[in-house]
C-alpha cells in the first residue's frame, strides 16, 4: 500500500503512465484517501498539461535549442576551452 512519500516519488511515473497495474491501483487507492497527495498530482498534471500545450504552440527559440544542444556536447567531450559568449 502507497504513502504519501511513495506518492510522491511515482507521481512523475504515474503520470507519464509508465508504472505497471499493480503500483497503478496502489497510488489510485492512496490518491481517492488522500487530498493532499490528489491535490499535488492534479498540480503537477495541469503544469505537465500546459507546458505541453505550450511547447506545441511555442517552439524552442533559435538561440535557447543551439545553447541547449552546445550544453549536451560540452558534457559529451568535456571541453573546458569552450567560450560560453557571457563575456565572463
Ligand atoms: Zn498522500
Amino acid at each position: 500500500m502507497a504513502d504519501c512519500r511513495d506518492t510522491i516519488q511515482m507521481l512523475y511515473s504515474y503520470l507519464d503512465e509508465m508504472l505497471d497495474d499493480a503500483l497503478r491501483h496502489d497510488i489510485d487507492t492512496h490518491l481517492v484517501s488522500c487530498p493532499d497527495c490528489q491535490g499535488r498530482m492534479e498540480f503537477e498534471f495541469e503544469v505537465k498539461a500546459r507546458i505541453r500545450a505550450k511547447a506545441v504552440h511555442e517552439p524552442l527559440p533559435a538561440d535557447l535549442e543551439r545553447r541547449l544542444r552546445e550544453c549536451f556536447d560540452m558534457n559529451v567531450v568535456a571541453d573546458p576551452a569552450v567560450d560560453d559568449g557571457s563575456g565572463q
